[in-house]
């Protein structure tokens, strides 16, 4: 049986949709959701995925504002512009968009932004939040990776998921969410004995490791759903070969770009697998739709409305 493809843009343009009507409803009461984004350094990477977070947030009715220090800013220089925004009343989330540059202590400046405007859901305390269970504010990937796998009627409960990858960002939370959705699950890492044997068990099998294809047939159980976080960038001719040979759109794009996105799992698992994330078009798009639900999340816990446990 063909497997399954679960449509991030689609589910993602859901998820704005609803996000939208919320927006909508909030302004009858006079509240506008507000969110500062925070970009320091020159990371290409990072000012295309600050662009569309501000560009999605204006297409939600959302106030945004883009804050860019200098590249040489100093981290008591980041955590007073954080200070700032959390005393703003209209600012409802903060998002310091990560890689920050070599001089600064991240780990400083996420910690000084208000657990209540943490959009991010890194702070420790939304961190511990989700470890007991309690209403806060989740990381937006694998935030929006439950949403995907819930409406897509995936069961989640009593089933064995594994998780490659332990990042503060991705691994850690998504395993938790799991865990808190009542799977039985396993984290992986590098220093996993067996990593394709202990893949093969899992009913749900989350990769987000950061490497080009890793995840082959071998790590896959028939049937299993298969959710692609990684986003690596292939450039090389041999390796694109190995991934992409005959696929006609790619081999395109390839000749034009330079490059294409593949995620951390060889497209050949596709054949086996019951159900999975395409790359790109799976994570990616949801990343940003749940950025605009944490923002309206926020706005709403800010002025004391009750929310439910993610
Ligand atoms: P990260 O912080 O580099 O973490 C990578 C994890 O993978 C680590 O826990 C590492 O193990 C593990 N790992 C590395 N090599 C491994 C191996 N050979 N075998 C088993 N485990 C291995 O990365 P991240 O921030 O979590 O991101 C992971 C991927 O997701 C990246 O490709 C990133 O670009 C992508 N991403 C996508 C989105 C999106 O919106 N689609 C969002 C965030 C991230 P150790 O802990 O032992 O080192």
């Amino acid at each position: 049986m063909a497997a399954t493809l679960l449509d991030g843009t689609k589910i993602a343009a859901e998820i704005r949709a609803e996000v939208a009507a919320e927006v909508r409803a909030l302004a009858g009461s006079g509240i506008r959701p507000g969110l500062a984004v925070v970009l320091a350094g020159n990371n290409p990477a990072s000012e295309i995925y600050v662009r569309g977070k501000v560009k999605s947030s204006e297409e939600i009715g959302i106030y945004s504002e883009k804050h860019t220090p200098a590249p040489t800013a100093t981290t008591r220089e980041l955590v007073s512009l954080v200070e700032q925004l959390n005393a703003r009343d209209e600012i409802d989330g903060i998002l310091v968009q990560l890689p920050l540059p070599n001089q600064v202590d991240a780990k400083t400046v996420l910690m000084a932004v208000d657990p209540a405007k943490d959009v991010d859901g890194f702070h420790p305390m939304n961190v511990g939040f989700l470890s007991t269970q309690r209403p806060g504010l989740v990381p937006c990937t694998p935030g929006g990776i439950m949403e995907m796998l819930r409406r897509s009627k995936i069961p989640i409960a009593g089933q064995e998921a594994v998780v490659v990858g332990r990042s503060d960002i991705v691994g850690k939370p998504m395993a938790m969410l799991l865990l808190n959705a009542n799977a039985t699950v396993t984290v992986c890492h590098s220093k996993t004995r067996d990593l394709p044997g202990v893949c093969r068990r899992a009913d749900i099998l989350v990769a987000a490791i950061g490497r080009a294809g890793m995840v082959t047939k071998e790590f896959v159980r028939p049937g299993a759903t298969v959710i692609d976080v990684g986003m690596n960038k292939i450039t090389d001719r041999a390796e694109f070969d190995r991934f992409f040979k005959g696929n006609e759109k790619r081999e395109q794009a390839f000749a034009k770009n330079g490059s294409t996105l593949i995620g951390d799992v060889d497209p050949a698992v596709f054949e086996i697998a019951g159900a999975f994330t395409p790359v790109p078009g799976g994570v990616g798009p949801l990343t940003i739709a749940m950025l605009m639900a944490n923002t309206v999340r926020a706005a709403k816990m800010r002025r004391g409305a009750a929310v439910s446990v993610a």
